[in-house]
């Protein structure tokens, strides 16, 4: 089915198809062409820190930074019940275990509930700021100090959020608050640490090119054609994160009043505009109907399949899936969209 309003759409206004064009009428399209380090440079100082490492995917950003933290089997990562799966995947690929906690109102990793998670095993704290939202890092790297554990943000859905942790991994996925079609980076001012997740993303092939591999690695490499885009994205993410403050704000205004809608916690920055809603079913029905795509909230991981726990209750994060969801989010939506959409809300609940 497609939609008149779909939940997300690329915005490529920038220098995107001129720096693509560049790319393969240069020939340069594997990992080894320019913008890769161009793209690695501008992300890494946007965010004030001096290393950036591309990759394939968020998935794989995350994944690398645990193995260069020499996160492996036997070890445990603490990571939030309500995420994205590809959060909790990435430990389980290293061969360590997720330990999940529990969200707070603001659908983040409820720091109070962190400490009692902590074991001789531990290694690494995962927060993700959801939709946008920045965690509450003054706490978790408190927690990290105090236990000696390291941190690694998972920022795919938090792009202008200002990194604190020792690494950061951003997604660079189609809807993203950046793209690169498909895609990842990870940040850190710790150059061993780059250099590992460079190493790491590479095959682990040595520097005299001898063919002879110290570790199992990966090829998670990014395309100079990705990093052609990522690039020209960076250079527009000001402005992106500008028009998506915009975007917020005119659904809190449209919507605060609704009753039957509960507005979530304002974002640091804006990935998809998240709100609950009583009947959210029937709502979201009527929105298809209306054109209007809607996405849920994230199951929580202890109700995942794969990381089923009869015994956690997880109560936060289950509520929040029942009645959660977002709407129409991205760069390119205007101002009569969001009135159609919101006045098709208003309409739902009789409050034209
Ligand atoms: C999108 C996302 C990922 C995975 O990123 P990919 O680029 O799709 O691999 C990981 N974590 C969170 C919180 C995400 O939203």
């Amino acid at each position: 089915m497609s939609y008149t309003y779909p939940v997300s759409m690329p915005w490529l206004k920038g220098r995107e198809l001129e720096y693509v064009t560049e790319a393969v009428s240069g020939g340069w399209i594997s990992s080894q062409g320019p913008y890769v380090r161009q793209f690695e440079e501008a992300f890494a100082a946007y965010n004030d820190m001096p290393h950036g490492v591309a990759c394939s995917s968020g998935t794989t950003a995350l994944t690398l930074a645990l193995r260069a933290l020499g996160v492996g089997p036997g070890d445990e990562v603490i990571v939030p019940e309500f995420t994205m799966i590809a959060t909790a995947w990435a430990v389980t690929y290293t061969g360590a275990t997720p330990v999940f906690v529990d969200c707070g109102d603001d659908l983040n990793i409820d720091v109070s509930r962190i400490e009692e998670k902590i074991t001789p095993r531990t290694k690494v704290i995962m927060p993700v700021h959801i939709y946008g939202r920045q965690c509450d890092m003054d706490a978790i790297m408190n927690l990290a100090y105090e236990y000696n554990l390291r941190v690694v943000e998972d920022s795919a859905e938090a792009h202008g959020v200002r990194p604190v942790g020792d690494i950061a991994c951003f997604s660079l996925f189609a809807n993203k608050i950046i793209t690169a079609g498909e895609g990842g980076v990870c940040v850190t001012r710790d150059a061993h640490l780059a250099e590992q997740m460079a190493h790491l993303r590479a095959m682990a092939f040595t520097k005299d090119h001898s063919f002879l591999h110290k570790k199992l690695a990966y090829n998670y490499r990014m395309t100079n054609m990705q990093a052609a885009v990522a690039l020209a994205q960076t250079e527009q993410l000001d402005t992106i994160l500008a028009t998506r403050r915009d975007i917020e704000k005119r659904y809190d205004e449209a919507l605060r009043d609704v009753p039957g809608i509960t507005l979530m916690p304002a974002r640091d920055v804006l990935w998809m505009y998240d709100l609950r809603a009583e009947r959210s079913e029937e709502l979201r029905a009527y929105l298809a109907d209306q054109g209007v795509e809607t996405r849920v909230f994230f199951k929580p991981m202890s109700r995942q399949p794969g990381y089923y726990d009869a015994n956690w209750p997880s109560l936060n994060a289950s509520r929040f899936s029942e009645d959660g969801f977002y709407l129409p989010t991205h760069t390119g939506l205007t101002a009569q969209d969001q009135e159609f959409i919101t006045d098709r809300v208003r309409a739902f609940y009789g409050v034209l």
